[in-house]
């Protein structure tokens, strides 16, 4: 049985690269019909603001990663936020230090690193195992002055050697691997305590995380098998696969800082979630060679964590985009619609909800945009001409062009009369007055058309568009434009 945890510190907007590993574990549990936990990671106290746990909660809801286990579901491991498993991690660092598995530490910081300082060089640096056997009297008279320890993790003397489901086997020299710090001198315990002491009592059995965490994994598996002989957990070490960096601007890891780093952005320029998840997957991973758009449920269907590959991925916010695109190409008339709809509320174009001659408009123009956006928020300046009045439709200076006046007087003319005001019947009209009748270029003759009516050089189809917009609309735009 597949359990596997997406566990994010709750510090606001998720990084894609988390996402990407959300992915990968949802994906993963949904493959082998397992369980997808969400555990959050907020023992850093200090760093977490109550809005940001419900960020969390709606962006992994809003992407469609929903969870088995976890906040809001429960399960029968909760409570699945850290900062309510305070007991826990006590009774759990008490039995490492019965069990010999850890060690009280009282080195200070100057200690540690006067002693640090004065090592020969050549020698690898951490904590140089001071406290690890200190004679019971020492400790003794230690804990009578109330002298302060942290709770140190001993780390046996032997290589650590892992198979990891992305690289194959990792092998970390025992002297790379200090006695590290479980809990602080004040009590408060560490990740290297904590997400490992959940991964073993929630029995997750594969970690699936960025390449940036591999540093911690020999620490980690060091602590699964002292959990394991004090009997916490399932007793089994979860098996790792660590998911390739993600490069950004100039083959630097992608940053928290980086544009494109951010979920939020996504949503708001109007991403489809399974456009941005789809390429978050290649991102490591690919359905087939010559293959780069396919469906999340095609993804669960395909996905093999063996064939993700190790090396760094590079960010591509254009094929990104590119990728959103076919999405968005991919969808039904009326999901576009429905789609669409959030935008044009918050650009203030339609009310909230639209009114049913308002959703009626919008789904008119769905098709029209369908092929010409990548971006959902995209299509709202595009079409923002059909929904606002002549009067607040800005055209910008100079872009009608000189020589506009005579096309827009013949394309007035021409519409006046026109029966019935369809896009065929306009296209007809229209060629006849400015191509044939003023001998002018397409271009010429209809690019003024489209900014006076559109206000904009590029827009959907302009027979059509004029066709939504109606006739008076139309010969009004065209005759302010022209005086
Ligand atoms: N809270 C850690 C993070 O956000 C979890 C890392 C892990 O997957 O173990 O990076």
């Amino acid at each position: 049985q597949v359990r596997v945890r997406f566990p994010p510190s709750p510090t606001g907007n998720l990084h894609v690269g988390n996402v990407r590993s959300a992915l990968f574990n949802w994906v993963f549990a949904r493959h082998y019909g397992g369980t997808f936990v969400l555990r959050v990671e907020d023992t850093d106290a200090g760093r977490n603001l109550a809005e940001s746990y419900q960020v969390l909660y709606d962006s992994l809801t809003w992407l469609g990663l929903d969870w088995d286990e976890g906040p809001g579901v429960g399960g029968p491991y909760a409570p699945y936020i850290q900062s309510e498993r305070g007991d826990t991690y006590r009774d759990v660092a008490t039995r490492l230090l019965e069990s010999g598995a850890a060690y009280r530490c009282y080195c200070t910081r100057e200690e540690i690193e006067a002693r640090e300082a004065a090592r020969p060089k050549g020698v690898p640096s951490g904590y140089d195992g001071f406290c690890r056997n200190l004679p019971a009297e020492r400790v003794e008279q230690l804990e009578a002055v109330g002298a302060a320890s942290v709770v140190r993790m001993r780390v046996p003397d032997d290589d650590i050697v892992f198979d990891d489901l992305v690289r194959g086997e990792v092998r970390f020299a025992a002297e790379h691997v200090p006695d590290y710090v479980l809990v602080r001198a004040n009590g408060e315990p560490l990740y290297t305590l904590v997400n490992p002491v959940d991964d073993a009592l929630m029995e997750i059995t594969h970690v699936l995380r960025g390449e940036d965490l591999l540093p911690s994994t020999p620490r980690q598996i060091v602590l699964y098998e002292a959990l394991a002989k004090i009997g916490v957990g399932s007793g089994r070490t979860p098996r790792f696969g660590h998911l390739p960096t993600v490069l950004g601007e100039g083959n630097r890891r992608l940053s928290k800082r980086d544009k494109g780093a951010g979920l939020a952005e996504y949503r708001d320029q109007g991403y489809l979630p399974e456009g941005l998840l789809n390429y978050l997957a290649l991102l490591g991973w690919s359905i087939a060679e010559d293959r780069d758009v396919f469906t999340l449920a095609e993804m669960v269907d395909a996905f093999d964590i063996l064939r993700v590959n190790a090396n760094p991925a590079r960010f591509d916010p254009r094929k990104c985009e590119a990728i959103n695109a076919s999405h968005i190409r991919l969808l039904g008339t009326d999901e576009l619609t429905a789609a669409l709809v959030p935008y044009f509320v918050s650009a203030g174009l339609v009310a909230d909800p639209p009114t049913p001659e308002q959703h009626a408009l919008l789904a008119a123009v769905t098709p029209l945009v369908q092929e010409r956006i990548q971006t959902l928020s995209e299509a709202v300046g595009l079409v923002a001409f059909l929904f606002v009045d002549d009067a607040h439709l800005e055209v910008e200076d100079g872009l009608l062009g000189s020589g506009a006046d005579a096309a827009l007087r013949a394309a007035h003319e021409a519409l006046e009369g026109l029966e019935p005001f369809d896009a065929a019947g306009i296209e007809t009209a229209l060629r006849a007055a400015l191509v044939e009748g003023l001998g002018l270029k397409p271009r010429n003759a209809f690019g003024p058309v489209r900014v006076a009516v559109t206000g904009r050089k590029i827009s959907p189809p302009l027979f059509e568009s004029l066709e939504l917009l109606g006739r008076g609309s139309t010969l009004a735009r065209i005759a302010a434009a022209s005086e």
